[in-house]
C-alpha cells in the first residue's frame, strides 16, 4: 500500500532538508527521498569539503610565512591525502549530523532514485525495490550537477570536476582551472598555495564575472601576485587527456591560440540543473533553460508541486536553497491551514555571494556598473584595508569594501568586499539591506574596535566624502 504524507521532499541538499524541518515543525507528515547522501551536494561534495580543504591551505600559507609574524617553523610540507581525509571526515560529520536532524524531527527517510508519478505521487526504487509514495504538496529540491566541456568530458584522471578536484589521487603539477566562477576561484586557490603551478582561463573579460568590476580585478592582481597565470577573454577549444596530463589549445584575447600541456584540468563552467527523468514533462512543469520556475513562494505551474534551490533559477548557493526551504513548507503548510505559518517571499536582491579564495570576496546587492545599468544616481564608497588598525595588526592589509548607494534615498544597493574574513561581515550588510536601512542608520551604528569590520563604517562614511582613516 502506497505511503501517505502531507509532504514529499524529493532530494534532501540544504533546500530539501531544511524544508523537510521546517514543514515537520509546523506539523506536517514528512518524508525525504534521496539517492545518494543525506546533506546532497553542499555538505558532502560542495560548500563544507570545499572550506575544510582551503582551511588546511589557509594554515599551509601562515607556517609559510611564520617569519613575517617573528616565528619560525621549520620544514613544514603539506600532506594532501591527510589534507583530503580531514576534509571527508568533515563531509561525513555533517551528513550523519542531517540524519540525526531527521530522526529527531520524525521525517521518514526513503534511499532511492524518486520521480514524479502523476500528480501526488513519487515512485521510489532502491535497494530494497520500488514502492510508491502519495502526499498532498511535493517539493522538488533535485539540484544540480557539474557541467563538462562538451568536446572533453571529465575523466576523471586527468580532467576533472569538483568531486575529483575534491578528492584527488595525486597533487597537480600544473592544473588549467577552467571557469573564474566561485568554484573554479576556490580550487584554483587551494592548489596555488598547496603548491601546485596554476592557470585559470576565464571566458568573460574578467575573473569572477558576477562580482563588481573593482572586486574582479583587485582579485586577478592579488592572484598573479600569488604566482598563477590568468587568461581572460579566453577560451579552451581543445583538451585531451594525455598519458601524462592533458593538452589543451586555447584561444587567447588576441585571437591566437595558445598550446599549453598541463598534469590536470578541472572543469568549473557551470552546473545543470538535475531535472532529468524525474516526471516533470508528463505533469507540464514549466522550465527555463532546464531550470524548474517558481513563483516567490517557491510554487512551480502545477498545483502542489514546489521547487527550491539549484534546480530553480539562480544564485545557485546552498543559503539560497535552504531559505527557499523555509519559505516553501510555510507556504505549504498555511495552504493546509495552519494558522502560525507566515511565509515571506524570496527576495533575490538580499541574497548575499561568498567565494572563498585568498583572499576572500564576499557581496550583496547591485554592482556599480549594474546600480548605474538600472538607472540609478549613485554615491560609491570604497575603503582599503590598509587604513585599518586590526587588518594592519593582523598582517591583513589586502583589501577594500565599497558601498553603492542610491543617491535619491540612501537606500543601500549593493556592497562588494575583498579581503581577510569578509564572508564573515557580509552578513552586516544584508541585515540591513533586508531591513531596508538606509546610509544614516548604518552611519549611526556603533562598530566594535579594533576589527575589520570597522572598514564597513568607512566605506558608508566614505560615499558621503565622511570617511576618517583615509
Ligand atoms: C565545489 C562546490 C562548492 C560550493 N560552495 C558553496 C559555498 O561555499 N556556498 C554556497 O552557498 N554554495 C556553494 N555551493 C553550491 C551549493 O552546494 C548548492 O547551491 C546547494 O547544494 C544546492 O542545494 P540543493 O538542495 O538545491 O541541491 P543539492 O545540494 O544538489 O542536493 C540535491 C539532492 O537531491 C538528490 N537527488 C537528485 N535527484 C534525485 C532523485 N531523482 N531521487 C532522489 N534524490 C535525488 C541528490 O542526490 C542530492 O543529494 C558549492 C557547490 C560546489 C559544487
Amino acid at each position: 500500500m502506497a505511503e501517505n504524507y502531507d509532504l514529499i521532499v524529493l532530494g534532501s541538499g540544504p533546500g530539501g532538508y531544511v524544508a523537510a524541518i521546517r514543514a515537520a515543525q509546523l506539523g506536517l507528515k514528512t518524508a525525504i527521498v534521496e539517492r545518494e547522501n543525506l546533506g546532497g551536494i553542499c555538505l558532502n561534495w560542495g560548500c563544507i569539503p570545499t572550506k575544510a580543504l582551503l582551511r588546511s591551505a589557509e594554515i599551509f600559507h601562515y607556517m609559510s610565512h611564520a617569519k613575517d609574524y617573528g616565528l619560525a617553523a621549520a620544514s613544514i610540507s603539506a600532506d594532501l591525502d591527510a589534507v583530503v581525509k580531514r576534509s571527508r571526515g568533515v563531509a561525513k560529520q555533517l551528513n550523519q549530523g542531517v540524519t540525526h536532524l531527521m530522526k529527531k524531527n520524525k521525517i521518514a527517510v526513503h534511499m532511492g532514485d524518486g520521480k514524479l508519478a502523476g500528480a501526488g505521487k513519487v515512485e521510489v526504487k532502491g535497494d530494497k525495490g520500488s514502492e510508491t509514495l502519495t502526499a498532498r504538496h511535493i517539493i522538488v529540491a533535485t539540484g544540480a550537477r557539474a557541467r563538462d566541456l562538451p568536446f572533453a568530458p571529465a575523466d576523471g584522471k586527468r580532467i576533472w570536476t569538483y568531486r575529483h578536484a575534491m578528492t584527488p589521487a595525486e597533487m597537480p603539477k600544473k592544473l588549467l582551472v577552467i571557469g573564474s566562477g566561485a568554484i573554479g576561484i576556490e580550487f584554483a586557490s587551494f592548489y596555488n598555495d598547496m603548491g601546485a603551478e596554476v592557470t585559470v582561463v576565464e571566458m568573460l573579460d574578467r575573473i569572477v564575472p558576477v562580482e563588481d568590476a573593482d572586486v574582479s580585478s583587485f582579485l586577478e592582481k592579488s592572484l598573479k601576485k600569488q604566482g598563477m597565470t590568468i587568461l581572460t577573454g579566453a577560451g579552451v577549444e581543445e583538451l585531451k587527456a594525455t598519458a601524462s596530463g592533458v593538452s589543451a589549445k586555447i584561444k587567447t584575447k588576441d585571437g591566437k591560440v595558445q598550446a599549453g600541456d598541463y598534469s590536470h584540468a578541472i572543469v568549473a563552467i557551470g552546473i545543470v540543473p538535475n531535472t532529468e527523468n524525474i516526471g516533470l514533462e508528463a505533469l507540464g512543469v514549466k522550465t527555463t533553460k532546464g531550470h524548474i520556475d517558481t513563483d516567490p513562494y517557491c510554487r512551480t505551474n502545477v498545483k502542489g508541486l514546489w521547487a527550491i534551490g539549484d534546480v530553480t533559477a539562480p544564485p545557485w548557493l546552498a543559503h539560497k536553497a535552504s531559505h527557499e526551504g523555509v519559505i516553501a513548507a510555510e507556504a505549504i503548510a498555511k495552504e493546509l491551514g495552519n494558522k502560525d505559518a507566515h511565509p515571506h517571499p524570496m527576495d533575490a536582491k538580499n541574497i548575499p555571494g561568498c567565494t572563498y579564495c585568498h583572499p576572500q570576496i564576499a557581496s550583496v546587492g547591485l554592482t556599480e556598473a549594474k546600480a548605474r545599468e538600472a538607472g540609478y544616481d549613485v554615491k560609491v564608497g570604497n575603503f582599503p584595508f590598509i587604513g585599518n588598525g586590526k587588518a594592519i595588526a593582523l598582517g591583513e592589509v589586502e583589501g577594500f569594501v565599497k558601498t553603492v548607494f542610491d543617491a535619491k534615498t540612501g537606500e543601500l544597493l549593493g556592497a562588494h568586499m575583498v579581503g581577510a574574513e569578509v564572508t564573515e561581515m557580509i552578513q552586516g550588510y544584508t541585515v540591513g539591506k533586508t531591513a531596508e536601512l538606509v546610509e544614516q542608520d548604518f552611519m549611526h551604528t556603533v562598530y566594535p574596535h579594533p576589527t575589520i569590520s570597522e572598514t564597513m563604517h568607512e566605506a558608508v562614511l566614505g560615499a558621503y566624502g565622511r570617511a576618517l582613516h583615509i
